[in-house]
């Protein structure tokens, strides 16, 4: 009963006469809840305290280990079934039954939704790369594909004349299909180690406004990396699959899997939809408005730093896409909360094209650089401009309609009626 809205949450927790908790209740969905992969299991489980409110203010936290420490003994945490999945199946995802099993207080009582964030925003970053690795996997896959499956004839004459027909890569709708995962994965990855470089800034800088920033882009940047790299990288294995025709639908290749694996990132460690409430709802009010104002003042830094920077008219103008659709979200959000949640999707999105653009300038920037400068990895240089080039030109465009999409606001959202959606 109880999923984004852990207010719901009924299992409880009442204090033994020797500082322990007695856990009851019922957990389904529990990513490797049971196995024996290990010798302990340790849960982390989220229940009431007596008394408590009825709200997420009434959440504790509590350590509960399948085995008892010291005495070794069988805790009553069972798994009462496994789930039946579309995908990742070598994960056990359990149902879990609580039946007066011992459990730790973790943090302060009622602190339990501060104390689980702790770890639930690592593991949304974490999630972001199962997205973008499966992505990857997917591109090298339907990249050989490409590169050997004969099929048809190039338009511009044949590519491979001694051979019946030519490999599929010639064709113009398999390059898109690939430039699109590889551009987009690549800028997915960058986007990555941008924020877990501000992650380590802010935890390692010696200077304490360094620190503060970067701290404020990690806020800010974690539902994006989650909700836009499990996205896309969902899509792109999708991509991938169809570069593979049939044989991506069958068994007998990875796509299929890789399509079915990659579809639980958009819904656990919070839905990609919530996400992105998180973003519009939390994190662009959060230290009144700091968050995005260090996002801005970053972007605004470097074109100011670089009067060359590659592609810069359009990264300028998805920037202030972004700043539109910002200003336009905090002055119709205090009024109308629905506008936020309606605005909510497509103003990440716009956020992490927009990140993405600016650090493809980057990244174009350092190739030419070493191009100039004779650097041997020619290919590899020459290719993060060309790919700089299909972003801004292809992908990044998408920015304009996000904008639209946010400025035209909800009401064909929320205009029907409920006879409306059956007529
Ligand atoms: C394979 C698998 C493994 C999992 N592993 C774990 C685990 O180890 N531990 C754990 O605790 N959980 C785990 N989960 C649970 C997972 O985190 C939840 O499924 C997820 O958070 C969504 O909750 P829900 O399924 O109840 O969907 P619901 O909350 O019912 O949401 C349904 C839809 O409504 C939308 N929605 C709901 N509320 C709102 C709102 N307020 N505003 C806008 N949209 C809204 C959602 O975005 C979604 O699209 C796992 C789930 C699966 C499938």
């Amino acid at each position: 009963h109880c999923g984004t809205d852990l207010g719901m949450i009924r299992t409880r927790a009442t204090p033994n006469d020797d500082g322990s908790y007695a856990i009851e209740g019922t957990k389904i969905w529990i990513t490797g809840g049971e196995h024996d992969l290990v010798h302990n299991i340790v849960h982390l489980v989220l229940a009431k305290l007596p008394g408590a409110p009825d709200t997420t203010k009434g959440i504790s936290l509590f350590v509960v280990p399948k085995f008892l420490p010291e005495s070794g003994e069988r805790n009553p945490a069972f798994c009462g079934g496994l789930e039946h999945k579309m995908g990742i199946k070598g994960s056990a995802t359990c149902v879990m039954n609580f039946e007066g099993a011992r459990g730790w207080l973790v943090g302060e009582p009622n602190e339990g939704m501060r104390a689980m964030f702790t770890m639930m925003n690592e593991a949304r970053l974490m999630v972001g790369m199962q997205g973008l690795g499966l992505a990857e996997m997917a591109y090298q896959e339907s990249l050989g594909f490409a590169r050997e499956r004969l099929q048809g004839r190039s338009l511009t004459g044949a590519k491979n004349p001694d051979g019946p027909a030519d490999p599929i890569i010639v064709h113009p709708d398999v390059r898109r299909m690939l430039m699109r995962q590889k551009v987009l994965n690549e800028g997915m990855r960058a986007l990555a180690l941008f924020t877990g470089h501000q992650l380590d800034l802010s935890v390692a800088h010696g200077d304490e406004t360094v620190r503060e920033n970067a701290d404020n882009l990690v806020q800010l940047l974690t539902p994006v990396v989650k909700a836009f790299l499990t996205d896309e990288g969902f899509n792109n294995a999708n991509v991938g699959l169809q570069v593979l025709g049939g044989s991506g639908f069958t068994t007998d290749w990875p796509l299929e899997q890789l399509v079915r694996d990659g579809r639980i990132a958009r819904i656990y460690e919070g839905t990609n939809g919530i996400q992105a409430m998180d973003l519009v709802g939390r994190k662009l009010g959060l230290k009144g408005g700091a968050l995005v104002r260090t996002l801005f003042a970053e972007l605004t830094s470097y074109l100011k730093d670089n009067s060359d920077a590659p592609h810069r008219e359009e990264l300028k103008a998805a920037m202030k896409r972004l700043e539109t659709a910002t200003l336009w979200l905090a002055s119709n959000a205090p009024k109308d909360p629905e506008q936020a949640g309606a605005a909510a999707s497509p103003y990440l999105r716009l956020m992490a094209l927009t990140v993405i653009g600016y650090l493809w300038s980057r990244m174009a920037g350092a190739a030419q650089q070493g191009l100039d400068n004779g650097a041997e990895n020619r290919p590899l240089l020459e290719s993060k401009l060309v790919s700089a080039r299909f972003y801004f030109e292809k992908l990044l465009p998408e920015t304009d309609w996000l904008l639209q999409d946010i400025e035209s606001g909800k009401d064909s959202m929320m205009a029907f009626s409920d006879d409306h959606w059956v007529a």
